[in-house]
C-alpha cells in the first residue's frame, strides 16, 4: 500500500517492526525480505514519484579527492 502523506500513513494504524528510509534498490530489496518473512515493513521515501528539479536540489555537493561527477547527476531523489 502507498500513502501519499504522513498524514494518510497514521490513518491507516499500520504498525511496522521495521522502518527503512529510501525506495531505492537497497531499500526495496530489503523491504520485500522482510515483507516476505512476515515482518511489517514500512518505507519512508522523501522525493516524489516523478523526477522534479526541487527535490534534486537537495542532493546538490561537492566532492574532495578524487574525481567524481556531480552528486546530483549520479543520484536521483525520486
Ligand atoms: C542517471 C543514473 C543512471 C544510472 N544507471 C545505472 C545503470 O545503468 N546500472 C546500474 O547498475 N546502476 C545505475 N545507476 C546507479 C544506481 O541507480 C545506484 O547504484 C542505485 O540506485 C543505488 O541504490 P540505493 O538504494 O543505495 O540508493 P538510491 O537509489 O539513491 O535510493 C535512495 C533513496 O532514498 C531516498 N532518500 C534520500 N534521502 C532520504 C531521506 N532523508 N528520507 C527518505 N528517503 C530519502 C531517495 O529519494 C532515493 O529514492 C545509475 C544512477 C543514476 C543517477
Amino acid at each position: 500500500m502507498i500513502f501519499d502523506s504522513y498524514e494518510a500513513y497514521r490513518a491507516a494504524n499500520f504498525t511496522p517492526k521495521v522502518c527503512i528510509l529510501g525506495s531505492g534498490p537497497a531499500g526495496m530489496t530489503i523491504a520485500r525480505k522482510l515483507g516476505a518473512a512476515g515482518i511489517p515493513v514500512v518505507v519512508m521515501e522523501a522525493g516524489p514519484r516523478e523526477f522534479s528539479d526541487e527535490s534534486q536540489d537537495f542532493y546538490r555537493g561537492s566532492t574532495v579527492g578524487d574525481f567524481y561527477f556531480d552528486l546530483d547527476i549520479t543520484r536521483l531523489r525520486l
